[in-house]
């Protein structure tokens, strides 16, 4: 069984549509939030999550699209990325976003946007803010995102090892619990512009039940989603980051 895991779209379509186009051959694909905001392509990308049966949660940029997550602390940019994108989700993109849970779990796998105890804010950037959600889910494994990093945090005898997902690395979880971040499709911010995934190995006999993690990065065509945002009229600097992944 494989499971491609998905986090921090932000509405950069030609990011999803490549790595939609690298995925290997997988049999669940799971979405972890913030699937709009910042980007150019709302409705396309949700849309293309549904044709590939994606399972999402709802991170604080979705909710606060549709008006059920507050805007207030967001910075400058994302605000006015978040009203340009509130003013155009279409019906579809809007009952798709009601519709997301906070939470999802099937079998030994728990999802969420920012952490375990609060879903939609935290953000886990340690091991010790690790090691505190480690005792807030029950399942063995938790996928997160928010960050934009690719990290896992593995509970190892007591103690959090914390290793980041470098591209093309395979991390074994040797049946340990562990926070599992796969880094942002739509908007990388470890220094890597390619859009970052990860796809989870779990054995057959345990469904969901994890035994290594796949970080992989994909090249797409920044220009395309940088003139859109440019044409559009969204921040200058949220296309610049783009580039730098950062
Ligand atoms: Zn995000």
């Amino acid at each position: 069984m494989r499971i491609a895991v998905l986090s921090d779209i932000h509405a950069n379509l030609a990011a999803l549509e490549a790595v939609a186009s690298d995925l290997p051959q997988v049999d669940q694909v799971w979405v972890l939030g913030d699937i709009v905001g910042y980007g150019p392509q709302p409705n396309e990308v949700i849309a293309t999550l549904q044709a590939m049966g994606a399972r999402s949660v709802l991170g604080n940029h979705d909710g606060a699209a549709i008006g059920t997550v507050d805007a207030a602390y967001f910075n400058p940019d994302a605000r006015a990325a978040i009203e340009w994108t509130a003013a155009r989700v279409d019906d579809n993109a809007r009952a798709y976003i009601a519709a997301l849970p906070e939470v999802r779990r099937d079998g030994e796998l728990t999802a969420v946007h920012g952490s375990p105890r609060d879903p939609i804010w935290e953000y886990i950037t340690g091991p010790s803010i690790a090691a505190a959600n480690l005792d807030a889910f029950d399942t063995r494994l938790c996928l997160f995102g928010h960050t934009h990093l690719p990290m896992v945090y593995r509970a190892l005898d007591g103690d959090v090892d914390a290793t980041m997902g470098l591209p093309g690395e395979r991390v074994e979880l040797n049946g340990a619990r562990a926070l599992v971040n796969p880094g942002s499709v739509g908007q990388p911010r470890d220094g890597l512009p390619d859009a970052a995934y990860a796809i989870l190995e779990a054995d057959e006999a345990d469904g969901t039940d994890g035994h290594a993690v796949e970080f992989r990065r994909v090249r797409y065509d920044i220009d395309t989603t940088q003139r859109l945002m440019h044409d559009l009229g969204l921040p200058p600097r949220l296309a610049d980051r783009l580039r730098y992944g950062r």
